[in-house]
Formats: structure tokens, sequence, C-alpha cells
């Protein structure tokens, strides 16, 4: 990127709640079943019909503003936004527009090398989904309504992030919160989260914002990134060229990694919005906000924090563990067995995540239980078993789900700390090894380490390796000084 400018983005995005029914009527949100069985009149838009607000609706946006640090608008007002459009029966949608229920919040976006920044969020709107067109299917284009009246809340924020980069960050904070409060699955591949992106350039020191574009259709956070990576590029080259960057909506197109123009700002709607003469000001007093923050569990920054303070966990670790909550749920559940809180992480974060990438599963369903894993460490402290043949555990565990201790029985792999039968082990190693004997006597330190070898072979990786090699050092040492003296 050209050092004279700097992007200016402002990210709009769409998050689908999960409440059982819709936001107007009694209908089902699950998704998959079969078009246009979860409808009714009031989200098919019948004349007459009259819309009821979903109380979870309210509840699940209250408890978005608060977690990122929104002040909660007492009253708010359902609004009518005016457009045709086939997959919206109704002729308009019901959102929010003058009175949104949350506004002017923040959330702080970082990275593990020490970045942090805070991006303002202009405000948080509820409103319906629209039905989804299909149009691979035959020749006619097919309407599915299921989608109709879906609840989703809209977040705005300020233009306050500054690259590509900044807004992969933002993306990442945000489903985190919402996966953290259980209020969106945040899966951006499905459409339960989307993003609309502007963005803008201007010199560098510059404080007025340049012209605009919207871009649309990315449904990853990784083309987020890359859609905006190209078209500041694009901006920037029409300025350096001497030319004038027009307001348009712009598709993003993943196939050729490029952009195309939607519609300009010419043809832009004007949508009339008017208060939903249906629906009464929606009311948010102390009370219910005091009802609603109950609900509010641990979030990530916090749960980090204290991962960090109580568990003495490297800032890298308790990253990787807050990522999800049901991720630092498994850790916090290793952790209930064992005190050692490093080798928990270090077993979740290699082994546990080595197999749920490799997998691409979720960690709810990772076959070992964190209760099994804890137990393993414990085996490991105590000194019943070596780390090596944790690993063959675990490995076990993985398939047969069995606990640790039943394991170690069946396969009789706890580890030899029997003095005598270690000692009878070296013995018999070094009888048949007395050409290697004879090196180590002459100086060959290495040899030691083949030696040990031998041995942890003998004994099927089961003797405790510190015995080993002190009982070894020593035997050593004394045929040493009796060949010497
Ligand atoms: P519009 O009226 O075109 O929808 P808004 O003012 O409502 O524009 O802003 C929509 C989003 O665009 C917000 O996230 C805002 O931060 C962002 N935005 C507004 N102006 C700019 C700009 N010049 N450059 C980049 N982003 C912008
Ligand atoms: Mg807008
Ligand atoms: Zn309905």
């Amino acid at each position: 990127m050209n050092e004279k400018y700097e992007a200016v983005i402002g990210l709009e995005v769409h998050a689908q709640l999960l409440t059982d029914t819709k936001i107007f009527c009694g209908c089902s949100t699950k998704f998959g079943n079969p078009p246009n069985s979860n409808v009714c009149p009031v989200c098919l838009g019948h004349p007459g019909i009259l819309p009821v607000l979903n109380k979870r609706v309210v509840e699940f946006s209250v408890l978005m503003g608060m977690a990122v640090n929104c002040t909660i608008n007492k009253k708010s007002i359902m609004a009518r936004k005016n457009y045709f459009y086939p997959d919206l029966p109704k002729g308009y949608q019901i959102s929010q527009f003058e009175k949104p229920i949350c506004q002017n919040g923040y959330l702080i976006i970082d990275d593990n090398n020490g970045f942090s920044k805070k991006i303002r969020i202009r405000r948080i709107h509820m409103e319906e989904d629209a039905g989804k067109l299909v149009h691979d299917i035959g020749y006619e284009t097919l309407i599915d309504a299921n989608r109709c009246g879906v609840p989703l809340i809209e977040i705005v924020s300020e233009p306050d992030i500054n690259s590509p980069h900044e807004a992969y960050l933002y993306l990442t904070k945000l489903k985190q919160i919402v996966t953290y409060l259980g209020i969106c699955d945040g899966n951006m591949e499905e459409g339960s989260l989307r993003c609309d992106a502007n963005v803008s350039i201007r010199l560098k020191g510059d404080n007025k914002l340049g012209t605009k574009t919207e871009v649309k259709n990315m449904n990853s956070f990784r083309f987020v990134e890359k859609a905006l990576e190209y078209e500041i590029e694009r901006q920037i080259d029409i300025i350096e060229t001497g030319g004038k960057v027009v307001q348009q909506t712009l598709l993003w197109n993943p196939d050729l990694n490029k952009i195309t123009p939607m519609r300009t700002k010419e043809e832009a709607h004007d949508y009339r919005y008017f208060p939903d003469p249906d629906l009464v000001p929606v009311i948010v007093d102390e009370k219910w906000k005091a009802e609603i923050a109950k609900s509010m569990p641990e979030l990530p920054d916090k749960r980090k924090n204290r991962f960090i303070r109580d568990f003495n966990l490297p800032s890298y670790d308790a990253e990787i563990l807050t990522s999800s909550r049901e991720l630092a749920d498994y850790y916090e559940n290793v952790i209930k067995i064992t005190n050692n809180y490093k080798a928990a992480s270090n077993w979740i974060m290699v082994d546990v995540l080595k197999i749920v990438n490799e997998e691409k599963i979720d960690i709810k369903d990772f076959p070992i239980l964190p209760q099994n894993i804890g137990k393993l460490i414990n085996l490991i402290d105590n000194g019943t078993i070596s780390g090596k043949i944790a690993k063959e555990i675990f490995t076990d565990m993985l398939n047969s789900g069995n606990e640790p201790e039943k394991i170690v029985k069946e396969k009789n792999l706890i580890q030899i700390t029997d003095t005598d039968f270690i000692d009878k082990i070296i013995n018999e190693i070094l009888n048949n090894n007395k050409s290697q004997v004879e090196e180590y006597l002459s100086g060959k330190e290495k040899v030691l380490g083949f030696l040990v070898g031998q041995i942890m072979k003998a004994t099927k990786g089961k003797a405790n390796p510190q015995m080993v090699n002190e009982i070894l050092r020593n035997k050593l040492n004394t045929i040493k000084s009796s060949s010497e003296g």
C-alpha cells in the first residue's frame, strides 16, 4: 500500500439471533426445515397482520449492547424501511432508524504482539431478516420464506478501523463476544454473521473523510480482509491517476478474487423510514436492564486476564484457551482435576487442538473428556506413568474414550520404579553390550544415551527415566573406578 495514504473503514455487521421463534410471530427459526414450512400470515406479510415483538430479541440486543459498552436507550422505536424486493413480502422491513436500542459503545481489538485499539460502535439495532431467493433450480426463481422474520441485530461501527487486518481483528472480537453471550452462533459461512464493509482512503494526517464505497457479499473473515485490500488499492490507483472515487456498492467475487460494481449512489434507495404504527415503543427500564445483566457471562477479555492472573499462564496460552467459551470451559474442567495449570494448557494447546484442527471438529465433539486429561496429568505428576507413555494413553483415549487409569491397568503401563528390577535389567544390558561399555569407559560419553535407549526398550518405555539414568551412571562409575584401581 502507498505510504502516503491511510484507509478508513467502518463495518456494518448483521448477527442472526439464536431465539427459538421469529421476531414478530411464533414461527420457528429452525434452519434446514423444508422451504416455506416455518411461516404464518405475520411473517408472510398478509394484509391486516399484527406483529408482536419477541421479548428475547430485546434481551439479546441489550445483552450485546452491555457487552460492548453501549448506552441502552430506555425508549427505542421500531421503524418501517420501505423497499420492494421479492424476498420481503410486506414491501417493507421492520427495523430501527432514529432511535435504536443501543448506542455509543466500543470494543477493544488486540493481537498478541502488544497491539490494542479502541473501535467505537455507533449503534446496535434490531430488525427482521428477509427470505431467501433460490436461483439455481430450473429456470425460475424460487422463494423460501422460512428466513422472513428471523431476528437480527445490526452492529454499526464508527469509521475507526484503519487497515484490513484491523477489520479482521474487529470481526474476530465481535464473533467471540456474540458466541460467548450465546446470542448468535457466529457462523459467517452459513450467514449467521454478515458483514458489509465501508471503505475510503485519505492522505495521512488528513481529518476529512474521503468518499466511501461499500463492499458486500463476503462470507469469511479472510474474504473481508482480502476484499478490503483489493478495494483500498483500487481507490489509491484512482486517486493517484487523477480520478475520483465514486460512491457505490460493490460485490466481492471470491472466485475471481476481485470486486464488481452492484449499484451506484444515484440508484440508492430512499427508504422513507417511519415509526411502525403497529408496534409500541420498546421500553427497557432499569429493572429489566438489571434482570438482563444477571445473565451476562464472563466476557473473553476478562476471562483471559483471569487465566493469566489465577493460573499463571502466559498471555499467549490464555488468548488461545479463551478464544471460545467451550474451549475455556474445557480447560477449566481439566484443572478441576489437576493443579498443574501449565501442563493442562500444554496438553490442550498441543495435543487436543492438533486433533480438533486436523479433524475439523468442534471442541464440544472432542472424544476425550476434560476430566480424563486431568487424570492423565496426575498420573504423570505422581510418577505412575512416564510422559512418553502418557502420549500413548492419549491416543488410546481418543479411540476408546476409556479412563486413563483403566488403560494403564489393562495395558500394564505403570512406570517401573522398582530399583531391584531396574538394576537387574541394567546388568543384562551392560553384559550384552560389552564393547559399548568399553567405549564409554575410554571417555566416549555419548554412548550413555545408547545404553539408556536399550534399557528403555527392554522395559517397553516403562522404566522411570530418572532412575535409569541414576543407577546406570552409578554402575558405570563403579566399574570405572574398579578397573582403574
Ligand atoms: P450510509 O448512510 O451510506 O449508510 P453511514 O453514515 O450510515 O453511511 O455509515 C455506514 C457505515 O459506514 C458506518 O460503519 C460508518 O462508520 C462507515 N462510514 C461512514 N463514512 C465513511 C467513510 N467516509 N469512510 C469509511 N467508512 C465510512
Ligand atoms: Mg447505513
Ligand atoms: Zn410467522
